[in-house]
């Protein structure tokens, strides 16, 4: 059998006769930036989600950047993420001006541990950006109380968790504003880049509207510096024909995930999942000391895995002015050395779960 990590055309073909009418339309129309499909995506994404403003950008970086430069963090300001979550979680805090300061992540979620918050926090501190990694919500209750005892601004990098819950509420409706990729391996993908922008702020969602046409609220009137970040009508068009199966699609995950969590011998470290989240599995990752070995075998039987990620962010070059050390952020340090994942997308047959897990058992037990 010859399996993808994530294959992305089998989605396409079940949809290709929707789809390609909504791209074909879209250029018969004439309006290719911020036209109506945008407008259209904008109000059914806010109304999937629940959340008053929902704003179309260019990616999810950008979508990142613009909400800190909405709160108007900038030089001086720190923000506080995770040290094991993609680089863009911290590099917005950078490009904005302000300085990254990590914590480390929690050894059974690979979340940010919220217990180690408090000793990150100090009078610089403007911000926290706690990362959904692979699907599931941080504990969003006790980031949030800490955030309001010491008055800082929370901003869910919801990247990876489109249709993701916590305790019943949606991932990026719990914090003042919240970010979205639609990267094409996304739970929600396009066809390009694209990103989002959510909150239930006034303010906030005027300012980001502003700041993704060059600060022009009228137009060629710029007031401020902007950035050139929108949505392209094209990837509205495809993620409002993906948006109608967002849900079956989360739950295809689920159905996989499960599978796996029932197949695989307990003799590897499994996601873990908090029973009051609803976790979307946008990576099935893995953990074993013996990583390295497992996935060359799984590679000659024609399963491709990937590591997410091999780096922490503390330890990355682009941030070695910042003076961390290897073993400041332990937990985090030992998941890059040991964690991997495994075929997942919705499209993934019973057929090739089988023959993923029934390997993976095989190579450990030969192990011992
Ligand atoms: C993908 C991703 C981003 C960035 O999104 P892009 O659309 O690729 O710019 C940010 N944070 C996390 C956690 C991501 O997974």
């Amino acid at each position: 059998m010859k399996i993808d990590l994530i294959n992305l055309t089998r989605q396409y073909e079940s949809l290709k006769s929707e789809m390609d009418k909504a791209v074909i339309d879209v250029m018969a129309n004439g309006q290719y930036i911020l036209g109506p499909n945008e407008q259209q995506f904008e109000k059914e994404i806010a109304s999937y989600l629940g959340v008053k403003h929902a704003l179309g950008v260019g990616n999810g970086t950008d979508a990142l950047v613009m909400a800190l430069r909405a709160l108007n963090i900038g030089p001086g300001d720190e923000v506080i993420t995770s040290a094991f979550t993609f680089f863009a979680s911290a590099e917005c805090a950078s490009q904005v001006g302000a300085k990254p300061v990590f914590v480390d992540a929690d050894p059974k979620t690979y979340l940010m541990d919220a217990d180690l918050l408090e000793s990150a926090i100090n009078e610089h501190t403007k911000a926290i950006i706690p990362v959904h990694l692979f699907g599931q919500v941080c504990d969003m209750d006790k980031i949030n109380e800490i955030a309001k005892k010491h008055n800082l601004y929370v901003v869910e990098d919801a990247c990876q968790a489109m249709g993701a819950s916590y305790k019943g509420k949606k991932a990026g409706t719990m914090s003042d504003i919240a970010c979205f990729s639609f990267f094409p391996t996304k739970n929600l993908g396009g066809y390009g880049d694209g990103g989002l922008v959510v909150t239930n702020d006034d303010a906030v969602a005027e300012r980001i509207s502003k700041l993704r046409k060059h600060g022009m609220k009228v137009k060629y009137h710029n007031e401020e510096i902007g950035y050139n970040s929108r949505l392209d009508e094209i990837q509205a068009a495809i993620l409002r024909v993906k948006l109608k199966h967002l849900d079956e699609f989360n739950d295809r995950r689920i159905k996989n995930a499960t599978l796996y969590d029932n197949l695989l011998t307990n003799n590897i470290q499994k996601p873990y999942k908090e029973s009051y989240n609803k976790h979307i599995y946008h990576l099935y990752c893995v953990v074993s000391e013996n990583r390295q070995k497992i996935m060359s075998k799984l590679k000659e039987k024609g399963i491709p895995t990937g590591i997410y990620y091999p780096l922490p962010l503390h330890l990355q070059q682009a941030y070695a002015s910042l003076n961390y050390k290897e073993g400041d952020m332990p937990v985090s340090e030992r998941l890059c050395k040991t964690i991997f994942a495994i075929p997942m997308f919705p499209e993934l047959t019973k057929e090739e779960i089988e023959y993923i897990a029934q390997n993976i058992n095989q190579i450990i037990n030969e192990g011992e």
